[in-house]
């Protein structure tokens, strides 16, 4: 049988099944095999692995991760392509489909039993309408999840490898590098894709850690303190703190001193780690209703 990644393969397929690419779920299947071969390589995928797929489309890079997981389950929501998978993926006896929005899914329970005792690798080209909701819901959740390798939009990919003092760095970078090592793996041309998309795309690995770098006292107020520092990226971070978050000049002035962190840097030369001890410092100067000890 010819691949999945052959235009003309596809092409018979959506006819048969009289389907067409839907926009709106972010539908771009890879028609190159390399790249497909080489995101599963990225996502080290070996026979003792327990591997998510989000978004199998046709099952093209089912295909190639069931060659090379122990066992393979893959979330789809066009319910229209669920029949062309029970097609494609007939000789894979290690694969489940099963039909659903990844978002809403519990994905626990779809893994059951297998998750005690091999390991959770992610591996997917993404819809890269939900990119963020899907890489942050995985960080933030308890599932045993010890690589995800993920082909997203180029400048997304960027933004979570972020470093302090550049461009790409922002709140996704801090919060995302909190729970995960994250690399950047190779790009990826958007003529390997059917349609082709508008943006370009990159293949990224994110290894969680086993836990987050900082344990943090209070997570919104993290997120909020994170938030508050970028919302104007030349503001001092005093001024930005002072702005954004609800607490006196004199107490924030008394916890950067604390942090040893000079009150006129910008918040965007600061690690997350910096970010947590701030956070975690402001949270000894709440009452327990959440209200700045004046
Ligand atoms: N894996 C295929 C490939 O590489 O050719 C298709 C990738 S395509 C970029 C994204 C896939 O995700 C589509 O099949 C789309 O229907 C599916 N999808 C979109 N939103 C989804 C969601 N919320 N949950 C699960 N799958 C979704």
């Amino acid at each position: 049988m010819e691949k999945l990644t052959s235009p003309r393969v596809i092409e018979t397929i959506l006819k048969k099944y009289d389907l067409h690419f839907n926009k709106r779920f972010g539908q771009n299947f890879l028609i190159d095999e390399n790249i497909v071969q080489k995101i599963v390589k990225a996502g080290d995928v070996g026979e003792d692995d327990l591997v998510l797929e989000i978004g199998p489309g046709i099952g093209t890079m089912t295909q190639a991760l069931s060659d090379h997981a122990g066992k393979v389950i893959t979330v789809e929501i066009d319910k229209k392509l669920i029949p062309v998978l029970h097609e494609t993926l007939k000789e894979c006896d290690n694969v489940t489909v099963v039909q659903g929005d990844i978002l809403k899914t519990n994905v626990k329970e779809i893994l059951a039993d297998d998750l005690s005792n091999m390991p959770l690798k992610i591996v997917a080209n993404l819809p890269y309408y939900i990119t963020t909701p899907i890489i942050m819901g995985f960080l933030e959740s308890d599932l045993p999840v010890e690589s995800m390798t993920f082909l997203i939009q180029k400048e997304v990919g960027e933004r979570l490898c972020g470093v302090p003092g550049t461009k790409a760095y922002g709140s996704l970078s801090i919060v995302a590098q909190f729970y995960a090592d994250i690399s950047i793996d190779f790009e990826v041309p958007a003529h390997v894709f059917i349609p082709k998309p508008k943006v370009d795309s990159i293949v990224v690995t994110l290894k969680k850690l086993a836990t987050p770098r900082i344990e943090l006292e209070n997570k919104e107020l993290f997120l909020s303190v994170v938030k508050a520092s970028f919302l104007n990226r030349r503001k001092t971070l005093i001024n930005g703190l002072m702005m954004n978050t609800p607490f006196d000049k004199e107490v924030l002035l008394e916890v950067l001193e604390a942090c040893e962190i000079p009150p006129g840097i910008r918040g965007e030369t600061l690690t997350g780690s910096d970010f947590g001890r701030i956070a975690n410092a402001l949270n000894q100067r709440m009452d327990i209703a959440g209200d700045p000890i004046k």
